[in-house]
């Protein structure tokens, strides 16, 4: 942040997404902040919180973790009221809670991820263009931008095209979400030796993701990782 926004949070300040307080420069105050369900880094296979006592890769919900084909790094558990602000952002146009969620993101991705583990470009899910004439916007470019911005990281909304329309995933089985996916995306452009930071708004399965990183991963990404704002338990 620089003077200048030093100065507009001054004059302007921010009211947290939460509770309506002044949050000056954050999208949430300082009283809410603590209070958020936040999710420690987990099982690096799948996000699922580790107990202390669970042996490395034994994650009991994707059974491996050690040498896991993608990163799963989510900020919040997907309950209250985390569930308030996606919900809000994706089907509401409550577009200041997917920048809230963005932020919350960033803080919590930068707060334990070392700048040279940083990937080289940030890749927030694409709608297919029939789902984002009905919908106005992608959630996951809204949480991407401000993401980006706090990390200093590119944004690369154009490297990939939702190329057919699927129908919802929710009540899907596991298998059914991956048929669902299959040939759902497809590349604009070369992505060869490059580490990409998947961005969505909540992982379930991570079926989406897996499919976005396969494609990713074939045409020769060197590392996939997904940041998501948030993850079901
Ligand atoms: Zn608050």
């Amino acid at each position: 942040m620089g003077k200048v926004d030093d100065c507009l949070a001054w004059l302007l300040p921010r009211r947290c997404v939460l509770c309506l307080a002044p949050s000056g420069r954050h999208a949430v105050c300082a009283g809410c902040w603590p209070e958020l369900p936040w999710l420690q880094p987990g099982c690096p296979g799948c996000g699922v919180p580790l107990s202390a006592s669970t042996p490395p890769g034994s994650c009991i919900r994707c059974r491996r973790g050690r040498q896991a084909p993608l990163r799963i790094r989510a900020a919040l558990a997907y309950t209250w009221p985390v569930d308030r602000l996606v919900t809000g952002a994706k089907f509401h146009r409550q577009l200041h809670y997917a920048q809230a969620l963005g932020e919350l993101l960033a803080a919590a991705v930068g707060s334990v991820t070392a700048t040279d583990d940083h990937p080289d470009l940030l890749l927030p899910v694409p709608l297919h263009r029939s789902r984002l004439a009905e919908r106005g916007y992608n959630q996951a470019l809204e949480i991407a931008t401000p993401l980006a911005a706090a990390l200093g990281l590119p944004l690369a909304p154009e490297l990939c095209r939702r190329v057919r329309h699927t129908p919802g995933q929710t009540g899907l089985s596991a298998r059914a979400r991956r048929r669902n996916l299959r040939g759902a995306f497809a590349l604009c452009d070369t992505c060869a030796g490059m580490h990409i930071a998947i961005v969505d708004d909540v992982v379930t399965t991570g079926s989406t993701a897996m499919a976005l990183a396969r494609v990713l991963l074939a045409a020769g990404a060197a590392r996939v990782d997904v940041w998501a704002a948030a993850r079901t338990l």
